[in-house]
């Protein structure tokens, strides 16, 4: 791992201090209109891209903020404590940077990165397969050399913000036990030479974006779409895991962001309803709930910006990303779950964005590796060190 330049402190809060005022006055009285009709919230889309969050992570030599990892997990915290779904919006798309930025080629590099900073080329990642999601070796997509070119056929399912995507990170198998990565370039829509997307999933929560299921039928990319050239042939899992080790903390991030929510919302309802002549946050076992929350919250804060920090520091973080996605995602379902009980029949209606926090948490327990997964890595790595 090398370490990552620093933010400047002062950049850093100044972008996290105006996403936190967007979010305050333009996100959060506004997001359940668009979630409940499913809808996808161009205006704050364009707000995002116009913050320059799309190329938050990509170097400035390449037109981007260039921001630290620390940065851009209180970003996505901020625009999760707004709607959760914001953060999907751009969350596939830092994927397929970090991946182009560690694993392509010079002329990867150059050709695509500067595309995919304002937005208007926006990136997709494609792992999970409808029977592969945690067995990534029972995947079945494939990609065959002919000539200059290869040839893909499969289904791919899972893929979020696959329609208005304009490249798609594709884990294809060039080889039985072979998985390689492909640059594949797309018109945004729902049909692209021989890629359809055949099916829009509709979701518990997470919604207002599209996660699609895609076909592939002898759709053809060329040969300089893998990704890091030649080297790259074969070494398409490891280049995605070790993106989405970074990607465990954006997660984990969502969950605070989450979690912030759901206890603000309950600090204020609690404050608000009486029962039987006082507020009910002065009955014990609502303050108890309130005192349990914020705890969580503080320390599912912490957990998260601690990976984040190793991580710009340059050290392994492959514990303590698992660790802050596996402690704060599954803080977040508690503390979404217990605002839903503070605010009593109201928290079971749409009336109120509680249901939302609810719907959405379970979320970042299953992505990106379920937290079942992050158990089995976390243990065996605990295992492996003791010796
Ligand atoms: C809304 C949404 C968006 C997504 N977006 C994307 C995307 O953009 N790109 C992408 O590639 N994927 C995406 N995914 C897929 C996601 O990464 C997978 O759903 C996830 O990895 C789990 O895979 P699965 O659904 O096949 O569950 P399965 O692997 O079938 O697991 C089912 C259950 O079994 C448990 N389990 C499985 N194996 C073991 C084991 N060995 N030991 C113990 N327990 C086990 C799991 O923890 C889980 O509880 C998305 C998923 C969702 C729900």
């Amino acid at each position: 791992m090398t370490a990552t330049e620093i933010t400047d402190p002062a950049v850093a809060d100044a972008i996290v201090q105006a996403v936190r005022a967007w979010i305050d006055t333009d996100v959060i009285g506004k997001a359940d209109d668009f979630e409940h009709a499913d809808d996808f919230p161009q205006v704050m889309f364009d707000q995002m891209c116009a913050f320059g969050l799309f190329g938050a992570t990509i170097a400035p030599e390449y037109g981007g903020l260039g921001l630290d990892a620390t940065t851009y997990a209180r970003i996505i915290e901020e625009l999760s404590r707004g709607w959760m779904s914001l953060a999907g919006i751009v969350n596939t798309h830092k994927i397929a940077a970090t991946m182009i930025t560690r694993y392509g080629t010079d002329d990867q590099r150059a050709s695509l990165l500067p595309r995919m900073v304002d937005g208007s080329f926006r990136a997709a990642f494609s792992l999970s397969e409808p029977d592969a999601g945690s067995d990534t070796r029972s995947m079945r997509c494939k990609a065959v050399r002919d000539g200059d070119e290869w040839i893909v056929n499969g289904t791919k399912m899972w893929v979020t913000n696959g329609v208005r995507a304009s490249l798609v990170m594709l884990l294809a198998k060039t080889a039985d036990d072979e998985v390689t990565c492909f640059l594949v370039e797309k018109e945004p829509g729902n049909t692209s030479g021989g890629i359809t997307a055949s099916k829009k999933i509709d979701k518990l929560g997470y919604r207002g974006l599209e996660t699609v299921e895609m076909s592939y039928v002898d759709h053809r990319v060329p040969h300089s779409s893998i990704l890091g050239g030649d080297d790259g042939i074969g070494h398409g899992l490891r280049y995605a895991l070790s993106a989405l080790e970074l990607g465990r903390i954006n997660i984990a991030a969502r969950a605070v962001g989450v979690a912030q929510a759901a206890l603000d919302d309950a600090l204020a309802y609690a404050k608000e309803r009486e029962t039987f002549g006082k507020p009910i946050a002065h009955h014990q076992a609502i303050s108890f709930k309130l005192a349990e929350m914020a705890t969580k919250v503080h320390a599912a804060r912490l957990v998260t910006y601690d990976a984040a920090r190793k991580y710009d520091a340059g050290e392994r973080i492959d514990l303590d990303a698992g660790m802050a996605k596996l402690f704060a995602s599954e803080a977040a379902f508690e503390v979404a779950m217990d605002a839903v009980r503070i605010h009593g029949g109201n928290g079971f209606t749409t009336e109120y964005r509680v249901e939302r926090y609810l719907r959405d948490t379970p979320l970042m327990i299953i992505g990106e590796g379920t937290n079942e997964i992050q158990k089995m890595v976390i243990a065996r790595k605990l295992l492996a060190e003791s010796g």
